[in-house]
């Protein structure tokens, strides 16, 4: 992408109503602007962004064996009546009236109408385990929409619904979100901790949030320091073996972390005092089993292997990507800007041309960019007209991992500088060592 072409509007003054980190930069590298209170447009960058939060997400939801959907926004009232909770979600559920007076709403959650879906077609306990899950924008009235994407009222959300015979294959519906979920932070650059929570509205008795370490947060948890350098699951595991599964959910649940809702003071004092972590965070993820709360209300039964009908158990498992975003931010900035992990960022290489319209300095720029370029290297080419300084400062603001800079001055030698973002190391290397380098 020739920058020269490109929509990033960067903001040179900092945004005075963004009080939190996450959120200034976002602005001011032109990721997302508010259209209304807690409604965001995501603007080119920050859309590249999410895009690549979604697609390690969905990576992770396939590899643990989940299926992907699409369910509309819109929802009908009538549905959450069978639930019993078009009344009691309250005021956070944007409701609303088409031309024939029906009631509708803008759904918050999805619980209800998979419910529907699943008792239209699902009769038999051979079809089960079923997990079925989207990625889609979600609407909640919150009280207070604040801290831009992070908090705000229509933001993104993933969320699978698992669907079982009876508990114990549930608990192992939820073990496999569990470990799908370690993995899909850990891929994201976060370290993610996994938490006991309260279910609030969603309903249920087992549930585990989880939290990002950050001051910012809204959260106040409490935990083990242990659980910071606890080994994530590798790629290779075998999401069917519920006894190893369970084995690794038992490990990262077996030392204490908790939010301040299910805080336990005594067994936190009983914590060596070192190991004591007492912080604010960020969730970025929240799994629940609810057993048969939506199934029974709404008639989803299975016939058995004994010929009976029976309820199925349900669970459901939430990633909020575009508060990912915000959150990976957070964890991951210094005074210039974002520094983006390599793997959400919305480009591998910024290339910046140190004196445009040096026809030598312009060729060299060209023909890195179409080498890279055809090697499947997501290149943005900063060839503005512009003095190095607002290049190097725009690169950093915007985070990308990798700056290679081309001026009269190591051309002269045969070479291009690297920058790397996050170590802040340089080197001067072939144009050709580069391209070696990067692919
Ligand atoms: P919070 O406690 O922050 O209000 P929640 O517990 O209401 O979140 P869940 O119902 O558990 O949220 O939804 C699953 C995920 O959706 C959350 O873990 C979070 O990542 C994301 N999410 C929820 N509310 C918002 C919001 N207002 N803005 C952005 N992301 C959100
Ligand atoms: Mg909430
Ligand atoms: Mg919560
Ligand atoms: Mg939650």
């Amino acid at each position: 992408m020739r920058l020269s072409r490109y929509f990033l509007p960067i903001l040179r003054e900092t945004p005075k109503e963004a009080e939190i980190v996450s959120h200034r930069l976002m602005l001011r590298a032109g990721m997302v602007r508010q259209e209304s209170a807690g409604i965001y447009a995501w603007l080119p960058l920050g859309h590249r962004v999410l895009q690549k939060v979604s697609k390690i997400i969905r990576e992770e939801q396939n590899r643990s064996g989940a299926i992907e959907l699409l369910m509309p926004t819109i929802q009908s009232a009538d549905l959450w009546r069978e639930s019993g909770r078009y009344d009691a979600y309250g005021k956070e559920m944007l409701r609303i009236r088409d031309r024939q007076d029906r009631e509708m709403l803008f759904g918050p959650t999805n619980e209800e109408m998979i419910t529907e879906i699943f008792r239209a077609y699902v009769k038999s306990y051979k079809d089960l385990p079923l997990n079925l899950y989207h990625i889609q924008w979600k609407f909640r009235d919150e009280v207070r929409p604040r801290f831009g994407v992070m908090r705000s009222r229509e933001f993104l959300m993933k969320d699978a619904y698992s669907f079982d015979l009876d508990q114990a294959s549930a608990v192992h519906s939820y073990n496999k979100m569990f470990i799908a979920y370690l993995r899909t932070f850990e891929r994201l650059g976060l370290k993610a901790i996994p938490m006991r929570a309260d279910t609030g509205p969603i309903g249920g008795d087992l549930s585990h949030e989880f939290i990002i370490l950050a001051d910012t947060g809204e959260s106040e948890v409490f935990c083990h320091r242990d659980y910071l350098d606890f080994q994530v699951p590798g790629a290779d595991t075998d999401f069917d073996n519920a006894d190893a599964l369970k084995a690794t959910v038992a490990k990262w649940t077996w030392l204490y972390a908790a939010t301040s809702e299910m805080h336990d003071q005594t067994a936190y004092a009983a914590i060596p005092e070192a190991s004591r972590v007492s912080a604010r965070g960020i969730e970025v993820g929240h799994i629940f089993y609810f057993g048969t709360k939506y199934s029974e209300p709404m008639g989803a039964h299975v016939q058995g292997p004994d010929g009976k009908p029976v309820p199925v158990h349900g669970g459901s498992y939430g990633i909020g990507p575009s508060r990912v975003v915000a959150a990976i931010i957070e964890a991951s900035h210094d005074e210039a800007g974002i520094r983006w992990p390599a793997a959400v960022a919305p480009f591998d290489v910024a290339l910046l041309n140190l004196k445009q319209g040096d026809s030598a300095v312009d060729a060299a720029c060209e023909e890195l960019y179409r080498t890279l370029s055809a090697k499947g290297v997501e290149v943005l080419y900063d060839d503005r007209d512009d003095r190095p300084g607002a290049k190097f400062a725009t690169a950093d603001l915007i985070g990308i991992p990798c700056q290679v800079m081309i001026g009269p001055r190591s051309l002269a030698e045969g070479k291009v500088e690297l920058k790397m973002r996050n170590t802040g190391e340089r080197e001067l290397l072939s144009p050709a060592d580069f391209v070696a380098r990067v692919t």
